[in-house]
């Protein structure tokens, strides 16, 4: 199922630490950080604040406005490379940086498809990929060819299913218009489950695929993540892959790919976004692979060899934590780390907010349903009441 082929790709050679720039400073540049210390790298971030994630670990920060050219242009100075965290910098500030010299990676050719749901509909038909029918929005009309109910998305700026709204009439259609939301309609699929392939490519054209693994959503936030995903087959697996690997070819991708894929009543499976960057579908490869998402995305932007995605453990299970009502999660840390010795608890160090991700736990062993309990009753008792 692992897969790693291309050609042997050219070393970066600077003389000095290569110094990898990440905008964003969340959980994921945080992680991205301790991979970064594995290799000897510096990872430089820029954060919103000083008690970001990801600043708080780490000694190179940037303070500044992601949406600030003048900002992106100080946290550039000195990088060898500037990739992300999120998808959310303005796409003019990125194609002004990459005409100043600036090596982005991904691209912003590519980073537009993980920006503007448009974009990436547009590129699934040119490239007649498997995903749900849609149209653009510009008045309700639009929408009778697909009846309803009916999924409408905001174009740009929707994360954790912000953005995303399933409606059931002309007049929720218009009254969403109104609020100025540039808008696209998808047919409402028929979900059996939700799935994402990862995939990491280096500017070398060099790839690998993790293996695919299912994602498990309330209210649409992603609270588990399945490795691999149980009972999808060999053959429908690789075809995901495939798919996954063929996008971060044809996109000229650089870094990690994830292709979010819906899985069909049927047994289709359908694109539903891109993400290019670490994503939380790929939080079990810390454990659970022979080189970690993170690391990978490290090596890929600087062109580096790519590790081996092959995962030794049957089963991974990964248990996303989410605040609750009482933030003091310290206080029933020592509970969770003595009833299950084995599992592997990552916390963000962020504010904990009900709802908010703050921190996943990871399981891995033979036996799948015991390792979803596992994990699962480690970040329930993290979370805490309410
Ligand atoms: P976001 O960019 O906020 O993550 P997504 O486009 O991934 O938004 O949608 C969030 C969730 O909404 C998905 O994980 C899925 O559960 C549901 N969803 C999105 N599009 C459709 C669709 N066309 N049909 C059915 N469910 C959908």
């Amino acid at each position: 199922m692992a897969a790693c082929e291309g050609v042997t790709p050219r070393a970066v050679t600077t003389g000095r630490v290569p110094v990898v720039g990440m905008v964003g400073a969340g959980q994921l540049a945080r992680m991205t950080h301790r991979a970064a210390i594995d290799l000897g790298l510096t990872l430089r971030v820029l954060a919103d604040a000083p008690d970001d994630s990801a600043a708080r670990v780490t000694p190179d920060v940037v303070v500044g406005n992601y949406r600030d050219l003048a900002d992106l242009r100080r946290f550039a100075a000195g990088c060898d490379v500037v990739t992300f965290d999120h998808e959310h910098v303005p796409p003019e500030h990125l194609a002004v940086l990459a005409g100043e010299g600036v090596v982005l990676r991904p691209g912003p050719a590519a980073l537009r498809h993980a920006q503007d749901k448009r974009a990436l509909r547009e590129t699934c038909d040119e490239l007649k990929l498997p995903a749900p029918q849609w149209v653009p929005v510009g008045s309700a009309g639009d929408v009778a060819r697909l009846g309803y109910p009916v999924v409408c998305k905001a174009v740009r700026g929707g994360y954790d299913g912000r953005g995303v709204w399933v409606v059931h009439s002309p007049g929720e259609v218009e009254r969403l218009l109104a609020t100025g939301t540039a808008l696209l309609a998808e047919e409402l699929v028929p979900l059996r489950r939700e799935l994402s392939a990862v995939v990491a490519r280096s500017p070398a054209g060099q790839a690998a695929a993790y293996p695919v693994v299912e994602t498990v959503q309330s209210d649409g936030i992603c609270v588990e993540v399945l490795a691999p995903a149980p009972g999808l087959g060999e053959e429908r697996a690789s075809a995901a892959q495939e798919l996954a690997l063929r996008v971060a070819a044809e996109l000229d991708v650089v870094g990690i790919l994830a292709v979010e894929l819906f899985e069909t009543v049927s047994g289709e499976l359908l694109v539903n976004e891109f993400a290019m960057r670490p994503h939380n579908s790929g939080h079990w490869t810390i454990e659970g692979a022979d080189t970690s998402q993170f690391e990978q995305h490290l090596r890929a932007v600087l062109d580096l060899p790519l590790g081996s995605p092959r995962m030794p453990a049957r089963w991974v299970a990964v248990a996303n934590v989410l605040g609750g009502a009482d933030p003091d999660v310290f206080a029933r840390l020592p509970e969770v780390l003595a009833r299950d010795p084995g599992v592997k608890v990552h916390l963000y160090g962020k504010h904990v907010r009900p709802g908010r991700k703050i921190g996943h736990v990871t399981a891995a062993g033979d036996a799948l349903g015991e390792v979803r309990t596992r994990a699962s009753a480690a970040a329930a008792c993290l979370r805490g009441p309410g």
